[in-house]
């Protein structure tokens, strides 16, 4: 028989009065005397006590200073990965979608323009229509616009005396294009006073059982107006990405370090752009710091994302120079071959937990940027000080990535491509678009790629994906017993969340073992 401890009453008295937790603590675990730089598969965060149920667990996150997200994912400025669906989409479920910048300026513009359309609060600037018009120019209106809903006035101006209001139901039978909307419109309208609240608005809506509420002044000029699709789309997605006071859908947009940019930059301002990337594979340098401070002084409300750094050095420089965020990771993309080829690059768990550790000190909020391959990678950059996590190989391939679906032996792909690969180099034929600059090579004779072009597995669309990372992350921080992102960040600085290294064999372990055969279905 063991001997028992017979100055403690119990084994918790006992377990607490000991110097030191089980396993490591974070700084232990990263100190680079000892093992190097890790990746996130050398190690594990050990579970604590789980006293409450996962769905407690709250995601909330900064993404940049002054930019609080309901969930830490964020998609990646790839022309494979993020256009203006998988924006909307990743802002719907919670995230931010970044926009890529291998498109003309006036076409990334419009993709910005896009999201920000795509829900409201008040429609502030609606499209109207006048008496004069056709039902074929309403039905060319709804092809170009995406909706169908056009108040009348009688100018055909906004704002506008209101004479009426034409939807899809009062031009859905009619064949003859020819008609004009002041014989089909509807007059009888519901409508709302000037300075009415949008909490009132809505319950007008739902009461009257209409699609619209026409705000009107008191001379009956229309001002504004509500959409009950908007009443629902902030039902089914609560944890939607909103701006507090126009409830639009937050929007990102990725941006190079060239002159041109700050044009491209302009229209996406005017488009109503949230935050910016100044995408760089290498972010310490003259072009980046001037850009920032530029457009800090320019667009002072606009928030500033730097990068990417994988030392605390280059995130002095940036943090020094005004930037809200900053984005973490050199060579550890999925698609990426810069470690290789440039000898340049950081093992991304010590590169986050190192520029994290620093960042935070001056309040700038992290992304962990390139190699999450699962919920347990995003668990870690967490747990290592990112607020957030950038991921293109993960949301690539689903049904709001750009691209179309193809067959290859028996599998249904989409194309991944890394932006440093020479195709997304060559993609507008000319010297000087957004990928070239991306890795400062748009003067090259000869290009050298960072990057390589692919194609990933259908993984069905990201409004079902996002949940189940999302349930996942909850259920990851319930193991570790921490009931916020918040909590896990601060468990980690403070020592009582604890890591273990991760032998190669350990790693082995932690994977599938010994079966015949086996199918790895990730959700239902
Ligand atoms: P929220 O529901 O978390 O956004 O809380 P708020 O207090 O900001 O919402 C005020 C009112 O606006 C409530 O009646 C909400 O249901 C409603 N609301 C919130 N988002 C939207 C939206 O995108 N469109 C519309 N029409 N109403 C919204
Ligand atoms: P409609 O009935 O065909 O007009 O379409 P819905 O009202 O169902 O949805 C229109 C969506 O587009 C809503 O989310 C609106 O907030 C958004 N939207 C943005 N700008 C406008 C606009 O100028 N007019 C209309 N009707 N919708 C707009
Ligand atoms: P993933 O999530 O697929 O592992 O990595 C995506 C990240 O890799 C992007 O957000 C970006 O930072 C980086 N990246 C994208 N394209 C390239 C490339 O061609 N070369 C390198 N070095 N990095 C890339």
């Amino acid at each position: 028989m063991v001997a028992a401890k017979r100055d403690f009453h119990t084994a918790i008295e006992y377990v607490e009065s000991l110097e030191r937790k089980d396993g490591l603590s974070v700084a232990e675990l990263m100190d680079s005397n000892i093992r190097g730089g890790l990746t996130y598969n050398d190690f594990l965060v050990l579970p604590g006590y789980v006293g409450f149920p996962s769905s407690d667990v709250s995601l909330q996150t900064q993404l940049t200073k002054r930019i609080t997200l309901n969930s830490p994912f964020v998609s990646s400025p790839m022309d494979t990965v993020t256009e203006a669906e998988m924006a909307i989409y990743m802002a719907l479920n919670g995230g931010i979608g970044i926009i890529h910048h291998n498109c003309s300026p006036e076409d990334q513009a419009a993709m910005v323009k896009k999201v920000k359309a795509f829900e409201n609060g008040f429609i502030n600037s609606p499209v109207v229509i006048g008496p004069d018009f056709t039902v074929g120019d309403v039905k060319r209106m709804r092809e170009e616009c995406g909706f169908s809903g056009f108040p009348v006035t009688e100018n055909g101006k906004f704002p506008g005396k209101l004479l009426g209001l034409v939807t899809s139901r009062d031009i859905q039978f009619l064949e003859d294009d020819s008609v004009k909307v002041t014989d089909i419109m509807t007059k009888d309208l519901v409508t709302g006073y000037q300075g009415i609240t949008l909490s009132e608005g809505n319950a007008i809506l739902k009461e009257n059982k209409k699609g619209k509420l026409l705000i009107v002044d008191d001379k009956y000029n229309l001002v504004s107006m509500l959409s009950r699709t908007d009443l629902m789309k902030n039902e089914i997605y609560p944890l939607a990405s909103k701006s507090a006071t126009t409830k639009q859908l937050l929007c990102g947009a990725a941006i190079g370090t060239l002159p041109a940019d700050r044009e491209r930059l302009r229209l996406m301002v005017e488009a109503g752009l949230d935050v910016v990337i100044i995408d760089s594979s290498q972010g310490n340098s003259i072009f980046q710091i001037e850009m920032l401070k530029w457009i800090k002084k320019t667009f002072p409300e606009l928030e500033v994302i730097a990068g990417n750094v994988a030392t605390r050095e280059q995130a002095a420089n940036l943090i020094s120079n005004g930037c809200d965020g900053l984005r973490i990771g050199m060579g550890s993309g999925s698609i990426c071959i810069t470690q290789e080829v440039m000898a340049c690059g950081r093992p991304q768990a010590t590169a986050v937990y190192n520029v994290c550790k620093f960042a935070n000190e001056f309040g700038v909020p992290c992304m962990a940027d390139g190699g999450v391959q699962n919920i347990g990678h995003i668990t870690k950059a967490l747990a290592l000080g990112s607020s957030t996590v950038m991921m293109g190989g993960m949301l690539a391939g689903t049904t709001e990535s750009p691209g179309d679906y193809f067959y290859r032996d028996g599998k249904r792909l989409k194309s991944y491509r890394g932006m440093g690969s020479i195709d997304a180099m060559q993609k507008t034929g000319k010297k000087g678009n957004a990928s070239t600059s991306r890795y400062f090579s748009q003067s090259d004779k000869v290009l050298v790629a960072q990057g390589v072009s692919g194609a990933v597995v259908d993984k069905g669309s990201i409004n079902k994906f996002l949940p189940y990372l999302y349930n996942g992350l909850q259920h990851s921080c319930q193991d570790i017993g921490v009931t916020s992102v918040t909590a896990l960040k601060e468990g980690a600085v403070k020592g009582d969340v604890r890591f273990e290294f991760r032998t190669a064999s350990a790693q082995l372990e932690g994977g599938i073992n010994n079966l015949h055969s086996y199918e790895k279905r990730l959700h239902n």
